[in-house]
């Protein structure tokens, strides 16, 4: 058998490149989408040049139509995804009586849509093949709430009722589909806090330290390896038991 090709949006930085290095040195083909060509392909070189197999793909995830011919384009250049990533996520917070609504529905097109149409390109070719892997990046905020993030955190909730749903629609197809809802982790998403805020997480997180994206990619790299097999429907939490 080939080597299985896993496609990771919003791969060029934080998690989602975390995710990239880590599933090529675990020996995976892979496709790595964002808006940012240029960056994607700093991250595609350093991946080929420590031997993996990378292709990068422009992917705005907010705009719908952009996302069926992005996808073909990909399964073209390796055959067949058999797992997919949906890991991009944007923020764009503020209480919830004053929010704009443009701001509301950027954050639902790309965290929540965004991943939703991803996932309808690829089912057909897992399905046809009988195994498949669907990892959705959440959110600790997505199970527990948090002021100020009303649009984040609903497409972190939905999310994982999208994991669920999809988990029993696709079981019978050998497609697993799961979640992994990080907690604090350093990335240029969480990079603007300030120092008195992320000591307050610290101090609230039970293994006292902010995560790192390795640790979310640890996580990732299990769900969608052969041995996961039976678990489907799941959350994974890697937030260093700040909620349990
Ligand atoms: P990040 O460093 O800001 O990276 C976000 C990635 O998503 C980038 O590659 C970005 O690339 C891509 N992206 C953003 N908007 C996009 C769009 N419209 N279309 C396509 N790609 C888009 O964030 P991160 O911390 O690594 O977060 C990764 C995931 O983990 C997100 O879903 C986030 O919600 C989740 N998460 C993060 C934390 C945390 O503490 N950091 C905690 C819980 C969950 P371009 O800008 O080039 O498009």
């Amino acid at each position: 058998m080939s080597k299985r090709t896993a496609l990771i949006t919003g791969a060029s930085r934080g998690i989602g490149k975390a995710c990239a290095e880590v599933l090529s040195l675990a020996g995976y083909r892979l496709v790595l989408t964002a808006r940012s060509i240029e960056k994607l392909q700093e991250v595609a070189s350093e991946i080929a040049g420590n031997g993996g197999e990378v292709f990068p793909l422009e992917l705005d995830l907010s705009t719908r139509d952009m996302i069926p011919d992005a996808i073909s384009r990909a399964i073209k250049e390796f055959g067949r995804i058999d797992i997919l990533v949906n890991n991009a996520g944007m923020t764009k917070d503020g209480l919830a009586v004053r929010m704009k609504p443009s701001d509301w529905q950027a954050v639902l097109d790309t965290n929540l849509s965004g991943a939703f149409y991803a996932t309808q390109q690829v089912l057909p070719g897992m399905m046809r093949e009988r195994w498949g892997r669907v990892v959705n990046i959440s959110s600790v905020v997505g199970e527990m709430g948090n002021p100020g993030q009303a649009n984040y955190v609903a497409s972190k909730a939905g999310l994982i009722g999208l994991t669920k749903s999809l988990a029993q629609e696709l079981g019978s197809r050998n497609i697993t589909v799961n979640a992994v809802a990080p907690g604090f982790i350093e990335t240029d998403m969480t990079h603007g806090l300030t120092p008195e805020l992320k000591q307050k997480m610290i101090d609230q997180t039970p293994l006292r330290r902010i995560g790192t994206p390795q640790d979310v990619a640890a996580a990732v790299k299990f769900l969608v390896s052969e041995e996961a097999g039976f678990i489907t429907g799941h959350v994974l939490d890697v937030n260093g038991g700040i909620y349990m």
